[in-house]
């Protein structure tokens, strides 16, 4: 089984309107605070990212936001973290994220979580990391997201071992433990493969 000693969050800078997705967040931000995990996330003080920090920090936790300059004013950075790391860019922000954390979790989000969450499963297929990635789908927000995926693989654009890399679950106990026992995934049949 992994030791998940830091998990890097990705969410939405809005709350949005759905009271359970405004509460699976808090309930995160504790769980991770409880279990010893460290957060890591973009820093924000607002929208679901900042209800996740807020959780963590009011239950002791450890808590590292990951900046670029620019976007400090925009999402009005936390000032209260244990740690804030300003980088120049969201190429170093996102390179910062990925190693500094033993695994990710989506909660709901708008584009800028998509953009997140693809870019770090890609990184796994591709096999630039091996760490596991879990979507937590807080009230089904995300089931049309998963049916899309399926399409994918059902029109021979995704490869179901690919598929299978995204961890889900609707409750963070469970996502944890499916985490947890993540094993690493075998190294892509594409790169092994001859060129014509
Ligand atoms: P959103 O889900 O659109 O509210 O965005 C959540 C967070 O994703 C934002 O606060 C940004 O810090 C971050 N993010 C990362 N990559 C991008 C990107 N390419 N475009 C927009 N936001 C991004």
């Amino acid at each position: 089984m992994r030791k998940l000693d830091s998990i890097c969050v990705f969410c939405g800078s809005k709350e949005g309107n759905d009271q359970k997705i405004i509460d699976a967040a808090t309930e995160l931000g504790y769980s991770l605070a409880e279990h010893d995990i460290t957060l890591i996330y973009g820093a924000a003080k607002i929208g679901i990212m900042g209800l996740v920090a807020k959780a963590a920090l009011s239950k002791k936790g450890n808590v590292i936001g990951i900046i670029p300059e620019f976007l400090k004013l925009k999402e009005v950075v936390h000032l209260g973290l244990s740690e804030l790391i300003i980088t120049d860019n969201m190429h170093d922000r996102k390179m910062q994220m990925q190693i500094k954390s033993d695994g990710f979790i989506t909660l709901p989000g708008g584009m800028g979580t998509f953009e997140e969450l693809f870019e770090i499963l890609t990184w796994l297929q591709l096999g630039l990391h091996s760490k596991p990635i879990g979507l937590l789908n807080v009230n089904h927000y995300y089931d049309d997201l998963i049916l899309m995926m399926e399409k994918m693989v059902k029109k021979g654009f995704l490869a179901i071992d690919n598929l299978q890399l995204l961890i889900v679950d609707d409750k963070i106990d469970c996502l944890l433990e499916k985490m947890k026992n993540f094993k690493d995934p075998q190294k892509p049949k594409w790169l092994n493969k001859k060129r014509a």
